[in-house]
């Protein structure tokens, strides 16, 4: 193992002397196994060598205090106002939007200092390319090539907006960058970035640091930064430095092989205490490449690799899991066989990919919904999304409340149904704050008390690892808020929240020496294994095929020398082949299905193995794929129990829309219609599409019936009555608004973001329903939103079934002795249709819905007279009201002869509903036939938005 035989070649050498050198390591693991090995050197008592990570080490040369990020982040944000500010560009008090911009700058900071790089020089404003002759007399020609090309984009062609507004930003960088540094100064803080550039420039304030060691031993390394290089260039010629590279002449020979990029210079320029190992060329242990189908599939197949090594048990810290991914951490822990007894991670971890942050970004709807009722009510979708939340939904009080939710289907909760809720986390949610600063106490207080919940499996070890650095972010932001006293609003606060932690990537660490290790890639760096499992080992993810976000472009990373794309692929190629150098047994495992996020290609890596080395390569394919073709498809056969369901009809109404769910899929009517199950969350569009409908309706419901009132009850409409209502439109629209959200029309609602546009959008669709009954006018309004029904007797299976056939139809009027009924539809149908059959159709693709549930709705109309009235059916759909204006024609359209279309008038309507009636009765009769069992539409197509998927599995 490299760590074993340095700590071996450095006690041989120096025995006791160690004590006085530092050791200096990449990053913190290697460390603690250097520690362990070198106590099995030494054979009596001896101080410690000074052990170090780089940043610590670079750390000694100043005596300030590193600025954690958001300080840094605070401080970049009050040097831009500044700075736009004096340049008269106006400063923004819009810290929320500057955030995730402040991190890509203060990386980019960090990086041009580390690499010694004159920050005006990269954003100067080269006015023409001949400053680039002049002015950049240190670069190579090739390096002025690059800058050419990239201000060449900017100088030979008209600047777009956005590329205007990129310079105007880019020119004022250098000055944000200069006002930056010096606020860090004046708290007497510093930063990484910093702490390189004074050093470099011999201006730090502890500038003896490295005296204090006879040697300085540098470990493990591959890539340094420029100023890394600067000084241990002096420290080597000085004597001082010693380094300990892990090479293998494999690509280190090789001048094409990537990973030896790096070492192939720092050998050259710094030498290698150690001697490259040949082991990659002689290796003649097979290296075994698993495609799998899909990355569950890799996951699945875990715990069988894992079993076969005799060491599991006893020395699972020999075995490492390294993902190239790091949101398959959580499947990875729940594959973990239960033999493994102690589990230890460590890898960075984005805290957006935890419950952790959903459930803080469930807090924060949750009060914004509160601030909006005045904090009485709030919306059922944000109150489901806490109730169910992994952290809180094992509660009884909470799973009453949300099956009444699903049951009553209520929109808007009002506070008396969760008054009595017990759960401390949960009256602390659903109290509204008083002030936005509020709110990080109250997600802190929630945090608290689920971190004291006991815990002793790995993925509640992670969980309270979460919390932590989520809680300490919070304390931060809490503090720095009341220092730069920032206003900000509920909206703002809960964003601004959100942002901070959704940018916090917590480095976990566990206890290294001991449990199955399951590390990242970058992680590995100076240890060994004896048997590696590595996870998405696919082309895009190792190498990874992103950058990270910076605001320096890739011509002028070039030029100044600055990482680019390869630099980032020889970092990677150097971790991968490092870890096949001493390891027993390697299992590569990638995923070879190709979607929108794999190229279903392994990494080019493992190619590069098979054909450039001798390595025995074995290849092995899986699927254990849950393959949703092969899966069983779902019939519920009608036993008796379902029959005795079914016979609710009996009683109950059953709609239009029931049958058409029907004729689309029998198993979405089994769910939706007849197991009632609510549509699950996640619908969002959909039910914000149905909330509009619903207020449409009603609105259009209360103008009318106020113009009745009005009327004294006379119910007929003329032009006058409708530029009369046009002046009611906004009365009507909120009190519709009232009824659907908070069920009181009376009930004032705060339009707030969506609610404004919802209400914008359903003024609009009123005053065009006005526009239209005023060239339909006048008519008599028969009936408004009102439940009709009639009895169909069907005979399944020789057995009689009243059912009890109806709805509500939106409106009836009457004109000339016509009655017309009207359908308010929102969303995208069309008046159209070839055949009344083809509406029946169960394979037609596109069968027109509203057509049939409007002509079952005149029939059942006409079931209502004692005699044969004429009749007619139309349908209001706003969308096309609105494009077509007054060519607007409410009528269906039936086809007729080829390419030809006839509107359907009431002369029309007795043949249509004369072909309906039969058809209509044998799809009933299908619905209560015992022999037809509720089974999958075979057109998968409709699947697609189909609110039941997940259950279906489709
Ligand atoms: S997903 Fe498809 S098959 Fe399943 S219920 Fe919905 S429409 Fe029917």
């Amino acid at each position: 193992m490299f760590l074993k035989e340095v700590a071996e070649q450095l006690y041989e050498r120096f025995g006791s002397k160690l004590s006085d050198m530092a050791i200096v390591f990449p990053n913190k693991r290697p460390s603690v196994f250097f520690r362990r090995y070198l106590g099995g050197q030494i054979s009596g008592p001896m101080w410690s060598p000074h052990l170090f990570t780089i940043h610590e080490f670079i750390q000694l040369s100043t005596s300030k205090l590193p600025a954690d990020r958001l300080m840094q982040s605070f401080l970049l944000f009050n040097a831009y106002s500044e700075v736009m500010q004096a340049s008269g560009s106006g400063a923004t008090t819009d810290y929320e939007r500057l955030f995730s911009l402040g991190e890509i700058l203060l990386n980019d900071y960090t990086e041009l200092e580390s690499n010694v790089v004159s920050i005006a020089d990269v954003y100067s404003n080269m006015a023409s390319l001949a400053a680039i002759d002049s002015g950049f007399d240190y670069l190579s020609d090739e390096q002025k090539e690059f800058l050419q090309r990239f201000w060449s984009s900017f100088s030979t062609e008209r600047l777009s907006r956005q590329k205007e507004k990129f310079l105007h930003l880019w020119q004022k960088l250098p000055a944000i960058y200069q006002r930056f540094a010096e606020l860090l100064e004046q708290r007497g803080l510093t930063n990484t970035g910093t702490i390189y550039r004074d050093l470099v420039a011999g201006r730090n304030d502890t500038p003896g640091f490295a005296d204090a060691y006879d040697k300085i031993i540098f470990v493990g390394f591959n890539a340094f930064n420029r100023a890394e290089l600067q000084m241990l260039t002096k420290w080597k010629q000085a004597g001082k430095a010693l380094f300990y590279f892990d090479a293998d002449i494999h690509y280190l020979e090789d001048s094409r092989q990537e990973a030896g990029l790096f070492l192939r210079n720092n050998l050259q320029q710094f030498g290698n205490e150690m001697e490259a190992s040949n082991s990659i060329r002689q290796s003649t242990k097979p290296i075994n490449i698993i495609a799998a189908e899909g990355n569950a599939a890799q996951v699945r197949l875990l715990p069988q690799l894992l079993k076969q090594f005799p060491t599991l048990n006893s020395q699972p810290e020999r075995i490492a899991v390294f993902l190239s991914d790091e949101n398959q951490l959580m499947p990875v822990l729940h594959a973990i066989p239960d033999e493994v007894s102690q589990v230890n991670v460590t890898m960075g971890y984005s805290l957006s990919h935890s419950p952790l942050f959903s459930l803080v970004q469930a807090i924060i709807r949750v009060q914004e919904s509160l601030a909006q009722h005045n904090g009485k009510r709030v919306y059922y979708q944000y109150l489901l999304q806490v109730l169910q939340h992994p952290y809180l939904h094992d509660n009884k009080e909470s799973q009453a409340l949300v099956t009444e939710i699903n049951k009553r289907s209520l929109i808007s909760i009002p506070a008396e149904r969760w008054m009595h809720i017990a759960d401390k986390r949960l009256q602390l949610i659903l109290q509204p704050v008083e002030k936005s600063a509020m709110l990080i106490q109250l997600i802190k207080s929630v945090l608290e008390i689920q971190a004291a919940a006991p815990t002793d499996n790995a993925l509640g070890i992670l969980d309270n690892q979460l919390i932590t650095s989520a809680y300490f972010q919070l304390n931060r932001l809490e503090d720095l808020l009341g220092q730069f006293s920032y206003a900000l609003s509920l909206p703002f606060m809960g964003s601004l929240v959100l942002q901070v932690l959704r940018s916090v990537n917590v480095a976990l660490e566990g206890e290294p020496l001991k449990g199955l290790q399951i590390m990242g890639l970058l992680e590995s760096r100076g240890l060994d294994f004896d048997h590696i499992i590595l996870l998405n080992v696919n082309e895009g993810v190792l190498p990874g095929k992103a950058a990270a976000p910076t605001f320096i472009p890739d011509s002028i990373r070039r030029a100044f020398g600055l990482s680019v794309m390869e630099k980032q692929d020889a970092i990677f190629a150097y971790v991968f082949y490092r870890l096949l150098q001493r390891s027993k047994t390697v299992h590569s495992l990638y995923n070879s299905t190709v979607d929108d996020n794999s190229t279903g290609e392994p990494s080019r890596f493992l190619a590069q193995l098979e054909y450039e080395t001798d390595i025995p390569i074995r290849k092995d394919t899986v699927d254990i794929r849950v393959n949703p073709e092969a899966r069983q498809p779902i019939v519920i056969p009608k036993d008796d129990n379902i029959m005795q369901r079914l016979g609710q009809y009996k009683g109950n109404l059953l709609s239009p829309s029931a049958i058409n769910n029907y004729l689309e899929c029998r198993l979405r009517f089994y769910f939706q219609h007849l197991m009632r199950i609510r549509e699950p969350e996640g619908f969002l569009d959909e039910i914000d599409a149905r909330m509009l409908g619903n207020i449409l309706h009603r609105a259009i419901q209360y103008l009318y019936e106020r113009l009745a009132e009005s009327k004294a009850m006379n119910k007929s409409v003329t032009v006058t009555d409708i530029e009369t209502m046009a002046g009611w439109t906004g009365w009507a629209v909120d009190r519709a608004f009232s009824q659907e959200i908070a069920r009181d029309p009376e009930q004032p609602i705060d339009y707030t973001g969506s609610y404004r546009v919802i209400r914008e959008v359903i003024s609009v669709y009123v005053n065009e329903v006005l526009v239209h009954d005023k060239t339909y006018a006048p008519f008599t309004v028969r009936q408004l939103e009102k439940d009709v029904y009639t009895t169909v007797t069907v005979n399944p299976n020789g057995k009689e079934w009243k059912i009890r056939l109806g709805g509500i139809i939106d409106r009836v009027d009457i004109k000339n002795g016509v009655y017309r009924i009207i359908d308010y539809k929102t969303g995208k149908d069309k008046k159209e249709f070839k055949t009344v059959e083809e509406l029946f159709g169960r394979e037609t693709k596109e069968r027109n819905k509203a057509a049939l549930q409007t002509f079952i709705y005149s029939y059942i109309l006409r079931q209502q007279f004692s005699q044969a009235v004429p009749v007619v059916a139309g349908l209001y759909d706003v969308r096309n009201m609105r494009k077509e204006g007054l060519a607007f024609d409410w009528r269906f359209k039936v086809q007729q002869g080829k390419g030809n279309q006839v509107a359907v008038d009431h002369d029309r309507m007795d043949e249509i509903i004369g072909e309906t009636l039969p058809l209509l009765q044998s799809v009933i009769e299908e619905i209560f036939d015992e022999n037809i069992p509720f089974d999958q539409t075979a057109i998968t197509d409709r699947c697609q938005y189909c609110p039941y998927q997940t259950i279906c599995g489709r």
